[in-house]
């Protein structure tokens, strides 16, 4: 099978079947810029190419198995069947200025192990390919276009560690910002990683122009190691020579790092000077992220700063010359806020949509 987004391979077997060239353009066209419904994008070609492609392409290596929408902000959480039975999860956001952006996961599980984060709790099943990959993609911008958005922004913070599947998330992205393609633009895709040091560098040497997102959560390497297992084979000096390579990769452009405020735990004045002391030199912008409450994680102890502290923390770091944003969570009702993705198997009742 073809998969949806391998452009030569589609282009062959269109002209195995004399597509004229400008039939062929048009679909094209319908599949990738416009993002329109399968048979629209066939409809475009003559019967014996749409007979061909219908049955020699994997259009949607997933099925949409369910749908929320959060009540609270404009949210909606997606969770998709993979051919082999197991879930995962994408994110649709829908913010005030009309920017639409969709949360995309890269494995199925992750083996990362966070203390704080849901999908951690599930251990690593497998690696997704590019094709379930640009999928979410393609069923998220198709159900905006329904509502008459654009979907704008691309984000790698759904389940999953994008770095611990390079091989396919570097396929997908290729084909999300090729302007043969999907044509996204590069700042508008941001890649989040607990780190991993040489996989960052690379990733930033075949995409200068893509965002990355450090999580560290913690400058302080004992409390790192705690929050972050994964990355105990990567001590902060490394993380750090990474941050400063990826963003000359980027010509100087700010790299984002992730913190999430712990209270008492990565919120002190300690915790401060350490962050500022591991940036310093490096073109960095810090999203300060309130902890979205967990199953599974009362037993640690992990509380989130409150919002007048985590203001506090904000304003020091921007005192010490930073650039800080404070996020807000999104989609928190539906369990669809950051670290809440974790659906369990056979958890999801029969299709809703
Ligand atoms: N594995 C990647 C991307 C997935 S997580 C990474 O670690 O960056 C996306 C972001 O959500 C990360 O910054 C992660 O630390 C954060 N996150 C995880 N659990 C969270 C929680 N319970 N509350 C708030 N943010 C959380």
């Amino acid at each position: 099978m073809i998969a949806a987004h391998d452009l030569s391979a589609l282009r062959s077997l269109a002209r195995l079947h004399k597509v004229a060239v400008s039939e062929l353009r048009t679909a094209e066209k319908r599949l990738f810029k416009h993002r329109l419904p399968v048979d629209e994008v066939l409809a475009a070609l003559p019967e014996a190419a749409q007979a061909a492609w219908r049955g020699g392409v994997d259009w949607h290596p997933l099925v949409l198995a369910q749908r929320r929408d959060s009540q609270l902000d404009g949210a909606s959480k997606l969770a998709f069947r993979t051919a082999d039975g197991a879930t995962i999860e994408s994110v649709m956001l829908r913010f005030r200025t009309g920017r639409s952006s969709v949360c995309l996961s890269t494995q199925v599980g992750c083996a990362a192990d966070c203390a704080f984060c849901a999908t951690g709790k599930l251990g690593l099943r497998r690696n997704l390919t590019a094709p379930e990959i640009v999928d979410q993609v393609l069923q998220a911008a198709r159900l905006f276009r329904a509502e008459g958005r654009v979907l704008r922004n691309l984000v790698f913070m759904g389940m999953g560690e994008p770095l611990h599947n390079e091989e396919a998330l570097g396929e997908a992205v290729e084909a999300l910002r090729d302007p043969e393609r999907f044509n996204f633009a590069d700042r508008f895709i941001v890649v989040s990683t607990v780190g991993v040091p040489a996989a960052m560098v690379r990733f930033a040497r075949r995409f200068p122009g893509v965002n990355l997102a450090l999580s560290l959560h913690s400058a302080r390497e004992e409390v790192r190691r705690w929050l972050v297992p994964t990355t105990r084979r990567h001590p902060l000096a490394d993380l750090r020579a990474a941050l400063a390579e990826v963003s000359a990769l980027h010509g100087g452009h700010t790299v984002l790092i992730e913190y999430l405020l712990f209270d008492g735990l990565t919120d002190t004045h300690a915790d401060l000077e350490a962050l500022v002391a591991f940036v310093a030199g490096i073109p960095v912008h810090i999203n300060l992220i309130p902890f979205n409450p967990v199953a599974g994680t009362e037993s640690l102890g992990l509380r989130s700063t409150p919002k007048e502290r985590r203001e506090a923390f904000g304003a020091a770091l921007k005192q010490a010359g930073l650039k800080v944003t404070l996020r807000r969570s999104l989609g928190t009702d539906i369990d669809g806020a950051c670290g809440q993705l974790a659906q369990r198997e056979g958890a999801l009742k029969a299709p809703v949509v």
